[in-house]
């Protein structure tokens, strides 16, 4: 019978006793499992109880910020919809109206602003793009929901609740 072991690898590489044993390897990796069990710091989230920490580089869901004022920094100028390469951003413009201009600081403004995200790649171009610093993706990652239709968000979702300075990115 041809040894096939012998054949291709050569009769140097006959194992050892020691080696058919298997023991001593076994020992070997167990030696290592229980290293990293007692030793070292573990890397695990007890997720949701405990909330992991985001990078700040991290980009999670969008936001359309307010001013200062609380006032909607976005005039629906249609760039973030342009530059998207995954054209998720649906956006309807219209006039601002006197009846409004508390809220909006320019003559434009987005009457609907819709965001599909799961066509979303999250690349981060839109904010890139936004010349009024209105949309950015900031660290929500909790998007889990209960039906597809909900994956495609506007501005009720969108909006943030309160104004704030002029965000830096980073
Ligand atoms: S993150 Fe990228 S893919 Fe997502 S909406 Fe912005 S530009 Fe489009
Ligand atoms: S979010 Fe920015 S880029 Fe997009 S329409 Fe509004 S102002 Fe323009």
């Amino acid at each position: 019978m041809i040894n096939v072991r012998e054949k291709y690898l050569g009769s140097n590489d006959r194992m050892s006793f020691w080696d058919r044993l298997y023991l001593p390897a076994i020992f070997k990796g167990m030696a290592v499992t229980l290293k990293h069990m007692l030793f070292s710091k573990s890397v695990t989230t007890q997720y949701p109880e405990e909330k992991r920490v985001i990078a700040p580089r991290y980009r999670g869901r969008h936001v359309l910020k307010r001013d200062e004022q609380g006032r909607e920094r976005c005039t629906a100028c249609y760039c973030c919809a342009y530059i998207c390469p995954a054209q998720c951003i649906k956006i309807m413009a219209a006039d601002v109206t006197p009846e409004i201009q508390h809220n909006h600081p320019g003559d434009k403004y987005a009457k609907s602003f819709e965001i599909d995200l799961f066509r979303c790649i999250y690349c981060g171009f839109c904010q890139e793009a936004c010349p009024k610093a209105a949309i950015f993706l900031e660290d929500i990652y909790e998007l889990a929901v209960d039906s597809r239709d909900k994956f495609v968000i506007g501005k009720d979702v969108l909006v943030a609740k309160e104004g704030g300075p002029r965000k830096i990115r980073v």
